[in-house]
């Protein structure tokens, strides 16, 4: 069964999947494991039916086509919670804070010092991850873990930056196990409660390390189509 066909009912499987998963792990007594939608590419058309069907926390790359996309379907959809997962530059802060609920890819001083001073300043109820390079891979953003602990603790004691979890992408050639473990123990080691991790070939195994978040794009929507913003 394909998305397009059936919204309604591909979402309650993969909810189920997703509660028997965690049913079976470590975590079977925590808040359930959330689902976030990866819609990037994807056009309103293509979202909407997955709203109507219930879905509220949805997943964007990019500041430009989230803005693009969701602020008319915010409007009639109050109860939607978007998250930016892919990069910010400093300055698209402002419009990044204007269209997502949730920012995951904190990775640097001076996008946490920008972020921080506007969340302050417009007291805005926006929640933050800081993004980990658990791989070291130099393409990727985010923090190194020898530098995670540092870097938490100056966002959230001299910044005042509301952070609530980590987030990490794995390297695509390595055992994602190792990067979930990993990134669970930097989160633990810092009190932290949020977990982002898991995609759509990894969300069982996230799911088994204590993953809080799963970020499903594919596993939803199909192959990513060619949406462009005009
Ligand atoms: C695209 C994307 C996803 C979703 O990937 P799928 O493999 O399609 O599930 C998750 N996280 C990030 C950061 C992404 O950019």
């Amino acid at each position: 069964m394909t998305f397009t066909e059936n919204p309604r009912e591909l979402l309650q499987k993969l909810n189920e999947e997703i509660i028997n998963i965690q049913s079976a792990s470590y975590r079977s007594n925590s808040d359930p494991v959330r689902l976030t939608a990866v819609s990037k590419t994807h056009g309103p058309e293509i979202i909407e039916p997955l709203i109507r069907a219930g879905h509220t926390i949805f997943g964007e790359n990019r500041v430009q086509e989230a803005h693009a996309k969701w602020p008319e379907l915010r409007a009639r959809y109050p109860e939607i919670e978007l998250h930016l997962i892919g990069p910010l530059q400093r300055n698209k802060v402002s419009l990044a804070l204007k269209v997502f609920d949730v920012i995951e890819t904190i990775d640097r001083l001076s996008l946490a010092t920008t972020v921080a001073k506007h969340i302050n300043k417009e007291k805005l109820k926006t929640k933050c991850f800081i993004q980990v390079n658990t791989g070291e891979e130099p393409q990727k953003s985010g923090v190194a873990p020898k530098d995670a602990d540092a870097f938490i603790s100056q966002c959230i004691l001299d910044l005042g930056l509301p952070v609530v979890g980590l987030m990490c992408i794995p390297p695509s050639n390595e055992e994602a196990s190792l990067h979930f473990a990993l990134l669970r123990q930097i989160a633990d080691r810092n009190n932290l409660k949020e977990l982002s991790m898991g995609m759509s070939a990894d969300y069982s195994i996230a799911i088994n390390f204590g993953a809080t978040y799963v970020r499903i794009g594919s596993g939803i929507f199909g192959p990513r189509s060619d949406y462009h913003i005009t």
